[in-house]
């Protein structure tokens, strides 16, 4: 029987391990133990517990390779993975001043992330349906010969640019993973010709959108908190509405900013009135998500509220927008995440919305300890107009 899902992972992923300090910045003498950095392995081994003890009976596991260096330079410089690799080599650390440090197994552990969002895409070409077959089925029962893939990636890649480490991010999974579906290289399929990237990590995807910025062969969707730039110099992408691309990719950066308290009615107001009608517009062949569950109550990186039954929501909108624009070609990625627990039931929430399952958590006191805090739905209403407003000149989006 084929599996339901199935999961890229490989335990050398645990091995990447940023600098400790207080909480994601340099050690200080204020703070008399140095905190675990926030992109620590619990979040991936709580995510790995949840599946086994969720859906353990429908996942396949696949250790994926480490991304070659050619897939790697389709995204970035070649100068830039020299130094990535020696800097590693050389113990890592905190590079310059920034929040984003490796260790000496941290470039292995990214490019076996790479290779996960790279594989997890090439499968999900592999899943399209021909014309006299249905889409993908309910995924509850019967052997539909589809298992969806999911790269549970660490490091996250969203914020990597082309020629930088970013956000806690080295190599951009999500970027290599269309480069990897759009170059004709893959086993037994053909290449697609377009892409779409459906963002909903809490944060601005800034490394993927400057990635893909004057191409119109990705469409880059992406709902975050108004974060803005968070360096003028290595970051000065800000997520705007007005960030909209540039040369033929002008429109195909559709970027959403929410208020802090965006919840799970505000981010279904984002699927309903932008996401989905741009995707059905653009038509994609394969449909690739930033699946990073930061968007939670209790996250120290976001300010939003999403819980679990908002991201299970979530899930079941990307697989229902992949089967009707993309033969059913749909890849997760795993991105942020940081609050130990919740992404756990956060990320249980998206494979539940994916395979359309909801599981019993009755017995262990509580379906979601993380679901306390109301949206203020005017002011989250009133961002969503903008942004429609914004987007309108390039997209049928009301
Ligand atoms: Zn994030």
């Amino acid at each position: 029987m084929t599996p339901d899902l199935t999961v890229y992972w490989d335990d050398r992923m645990l091995d990447h391990e940023p600098p400790a300090g207080a909480f994601k910045y340099p050690d200080t003498p204020i703070v008399a133990t140095p905190e675990v950095h926030p992109d620590r392995r619990e979040r991936v081994e709580n995510i790995r517990a949840m599946i086994d003890h969720a859906f353990g009976d429908v996942t396949e596991t696949v250790s994926p390779s480490p991304a070659s260096r050619d897939a790697l330079e389709r995204v970035h410089d070649p100068e830039y993975l020299d130094w990535l690799a020696s800097f590693c080599a050389d113990g890592g650390g905190r590079i310059e001043d920034t929040t984003t440090g490796m260790n000496e197994h941290s470039y292995d552990a990214a490019r076996v992330a790479a290779g996960a969002a790279v594989e997890a895409a090439e499968a999900a070409l592999g899943n399209r349906s021909s014309d006299d077959e249905p889409a993908s089925g309910d995924g509850t029962d019967e052997d539909d010969g589809h298992a969806l893939p999911y790269a549970l990636c660490r490091p996250s890649g969203h914020h990597a640019q082309p020629d930088r480490a970013d956000g806690f991010c080295f190599l951009n999974n999500a970027a290599l993973a269309v480069e990897a579906a759009l170059a004709d290289d893959g086993p037994d399929r053909t290449a697609a010709d377009r892409v779409a990237i459906v963002d909903w990590d809490v944060h601005h995807g800034n490394g993927t959108q400057e990635t893909f910025y004057g191409r119109d062969d990705v469409l880059f969707v992406s709902a975050h908190n108004d974060h803005g730039s968070w360096h003028p110099e290595y970051h000065p992408q800000e997520g705007s509405v007005d960030e909209v691309g540039t040369d033929d990719g002008e429109g195909y950066t559709v970027n959403v900013p929410l208020p802090p308290g965006t919840g799970n009615r505000g981010y279904g107001a984002v699927f309903d009135r932008i996401v989905e009608p741009v995707v059905a517009e653009f038509d994609p062949d394969l449909v690739i998500v930033s699946a990073g569950q930061d968007a939670g109550p209790a996250d120290m990186n976001g300010r939003n509220i999403v819980t679990r039954s908002g991201f299970r929501d979530l899930g079941g909108r990307v697989r229902r927008l992949a089967d009707d624009t993309a033969d059913g070609a749909l890849a997760l990625i795993q991105e942020g995440g940081y609050q130990p627990s919740h992404l756990s039931f956060a990320t249980l929430g998206v494979f539940e919305g994916i395979l359309d399952e909801t599981v019993d958590l009755e017995q262990y006191g509580t379906e979601d300890p993380f679901e306390f805090l109301d949206e203020p739905t005017g002011l989250v209403d009133e961002w969503i107009d903008d942004a429609v407003e914004r987007h309108r000149e390039y997209w049928p989006v009301s």
